[in-house]
């Protein structure tokens, strides 16, 4: 089932059917500790469909939790599939965690819009509206989210716009 789907995403994505012409990609399959297959997808984009400013990246990548009222499906699946966490302070024991840090870099700051950094990944408007979300979903105080699961998720995808 995965390598169908996964085929069948590659090639859309080759195809420009999402973000238009491209001029390379590469693609790596990874198997988590439980053995779930998942993806890593680097596509080199035309000079022409470029993503070259926050308007351009918020077009394609979200950063948020969506709205559970909005589109519970859709908030079910980020929050099951793509959320990082617990690390850090709330659980020293995680993969990612060393010296109490999670290594990933969670949890992200809230941003109020995309903005783009010097090393050419943008910081991804991340409002505080998610923590409200989760904390309705789960039993983690108000604390909890802020310290640990308030890296959002994690990313449907990632924008670097220096290549
Ligand atoms: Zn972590």
């Amino acid at each position: 089932m995965f390598n169908g789907k996964y085929r069948a995403l590659l090639h859309d994505l080759q195809h420009g059917k999402f973000f238009g012409d491209v001029s390379a990609m590469c693609h790596v399959t990874e198997f988590q500790k439980r053995g779930l297959p998942h993806g890593h997808i680097l596509l080199v984009l035309e000079d022409d469909d470029k993503l070259r400013c926050a308007d351009d990246y918020d077009s394609v990548v979200s950063a948020e939790l969506p709205d559970p009222a909005v589109n519970k499906e859709l908030y079910d699946i980020v929050a099951k599939c793509m959320m990082h966490g617990p690390c850090g302070k709330l659980n020293e024991n995680a993969p990612c965690t060393h010296k109490g840090q999670c290594s990933k870099g969670f949890p992200r700051d809230f941003s109020d819009e995309t903005m783009e950094n010097l090393e050419g990944y943008p910081i991804y408007y991340r409002s505080d509206l998610c923590v409200l979300f989760l904390q309705a979903a789960t039993a983690l105080s108000f604390h909890q989210m802020l310290c640990g699961l308030a890296e959002a998720p994690s990313c449907y995808g990632s924008i670097c716009s220096s290549i």
